[in-house]
């Protein structure tokens, strides 16, 4: 009873059995043909062994490096097609779709992923940005045109809030009453953007998924990878940077080469608080923890000149994790050490809560929007196993990413703003529970502690100065 979106002809390699790829693996037997002797996992984790076994898949202990991925997935894919689904932390995204494209392989992940070491070996900060991370892959594109498909940070975010957006816009466009067609092109897209008065886009998430047991201290808990939360938590603050700011943090940083439609801060992304907005807490605080869809919609919807642009929306991650992850950042930061041990909530021992994931587009006639998935832990068990709600966001748009590249083989490097929204949603759409919009009249100046002064622009709500906390 469920869609079959094609076959698929040669290897299957998953990169990563963590907690995506777990998730991801039942959409790919549900959707596609394949042979299932074709399909295989390269996971150095011998955690998930056991479970492979009983699935009758095999499971490749090694990790990718460097000096061997040629050789392990030369040897994985010896034919010059089929579909390789990275999934992985400390492997290197660029690298790993070069290699495909030279095979002639599919490939898609749902992040730039570095090599091992890069996050805290790395000491320029400018250099650990996931602006001069994306930059790499957009530079490929540019030098490379055309040829396999290969779908660059495919998961919710990045990835279905660019979706998201989107169909925000179009959403806003009829409830102003407008009769915009839907735009065909990345101009016409930023044209639309520019035309509604939107000045900025924040990815508003709320996740209040949580297990009846306390969190025990010295443990790091979240709903997805703990490893590529703290990873990402200790890059620098960074936001795609709208052509309407008056003002900037003094340490904030721009970038002279590339798309510049970014700056950052000399600061952990995961200890600096923005107010933002979503459906269920009405106004909260979320982190600024950097992203590639902060880069890539600041980017996407330039209209102008990159370098001096005539317009652009202010695009940042405002993300509230569920609370035993915000107390494990605590715990973490005030300590100024890592915990040794990492747990990732599973679907059966959450008791309650979802992952509210969307997009609020701010700043126009009707003041803010927000447009996201109100998917419940409870409803993620009636719609495939092995994950939680985050987890379903994630691998859904990873099976829209997959069916998108079937249906486009020749595509080149693609971010998920250059694909075609509708369909990608249409395919994810089943997975995602509640996908609702909602209007607020909340800006960031309401609901201050209004006992002490702060510096704030009282004439321009919509200002950075005034979501950023202090
Ligand atoms: P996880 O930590 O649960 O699993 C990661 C897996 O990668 C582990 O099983 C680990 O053994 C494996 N691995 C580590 N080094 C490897 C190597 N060198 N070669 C092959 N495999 C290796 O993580 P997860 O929650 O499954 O997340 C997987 C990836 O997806 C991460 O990069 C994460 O940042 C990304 N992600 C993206 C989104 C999104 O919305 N775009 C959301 C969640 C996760």
């Amino acid at each position: 009873s469920y869609p079959n979106y094609g076959r698929i002809d040669g290897n299957i390699v998953m990169i990563g059995f963590g907690s995506i790829g777990k998730g991801t693996l039942p959409l790919i037997q549900r959707h596609f043909d394949y042979d299932a002797d074709k399909l295989c996992v390269v996971d150095p984790n011998p955690a998930s062994a056991a479970f492979l076994a009983e699935q009758g898949i095999t499971h490749h202990q090694i990790a990718l490096t460097p000096d061997n991925y040629r050789q392990v997935l030369g040897g994985l894919f010896p034919d010059g097609q089929g579909f390789c689904v990275n999934l992985s932390v400390d492997t290197s995204s660029l690298d790993l779709m070069r290699f495909c494209r030279e095979l002639g392989v599919l490939y898609i992940d749902t992040v730039v992923e570095p090599w091992a070491g890069f996050y805290f070996d790395m000491t320029d900060n400018a250099e650990r940005t996931n602006y001069a991370l994306r930059q790499q892959v957009r530079d490929e594109k540019a030098a490379s045109l055309g040829g396999t498909t290969a779908v660059s940070c495919c998961g919710a975010n990045p990835g279905m809030v660019s979706w998201f957006v989107k169909e925000g816009l179009m959403t806003l466009a009829r409830d102003l009453g407008r009769a915009d067609p839907v735009p065909a092109d990345r101009a016409a897209w930023g044209a639309l953007m520019q035309s509604l008065g939107v000045k900025g886009v924040h990815i508003a998430e709320r996740d209040t998924q949580a297990r009846a047991k306390p969190r025990p201290r010295d443990v790091f808990v979240n709903t997805w990878s703990v490893e590529g939360f703290i990873a990402e938590g200790f890059q620098p603050a960074e936001l795609g940077w709208g052509t309407h700011e008056k003002w900037m943090p003094e340490t904030a940083q721009r970038h002279d080469t590339g798309c510049q439609s970014a700056i950052w801060f000399a600061r952990p992304g995961a200890i600096t608080r923005v107010h933002t907005w979503c459906p269920t807490p009405g106004p909260q605080f979320g982190f600024l923890v950097t992203h590639n869809e902060s880069v890539s919609i600041s980017d996407y919807f330039t209209v102008g000149d990159p370098a001096k642009p005539d317009f652009r929306p202010t695009c940042h991650y405002a993300y509230h994790p569920c609370d035993d992850a915000v107390l494990s950042l605590h715990e973490m930061f005030g300590a100024g050490v890592q915990q040794k041990t990492h747990e990732i909530l599973d679907v059966d021992e959450i008791v309650t809560g979802i992952d509210e994931l969307g997009v609020l587009i701010y700043g126009h006639e009707k003041n803010a929007l927000w447009y996201g998935s109100r998917l419940s832990n409870d409803e993620t068990k009636s719609l495939a196993p092995y994950q939680n709600a985050t987890g379903l966001q994630v691998t859904s748009a990873v099976l829209a990413g997959m069916v998108w590249a079937l249906e486009n083989p020749s595509a080149g490097i693609v971010e998920t703003d250059e694909m075609d929204h509708a369909r990608c949603l249409e395919v994810q759409r089943p997975y995602l529970g509640p996908v609702e919009a909602h209007y607020t009249d909340w800006t960031p100046l309401q609901d201050r502690w209004e006992h002490f002064p702060e510096d704030i622009d009282e004439s321009d709500p919509w200002q950075f100065r005034n979501v950023l906390a202090t």
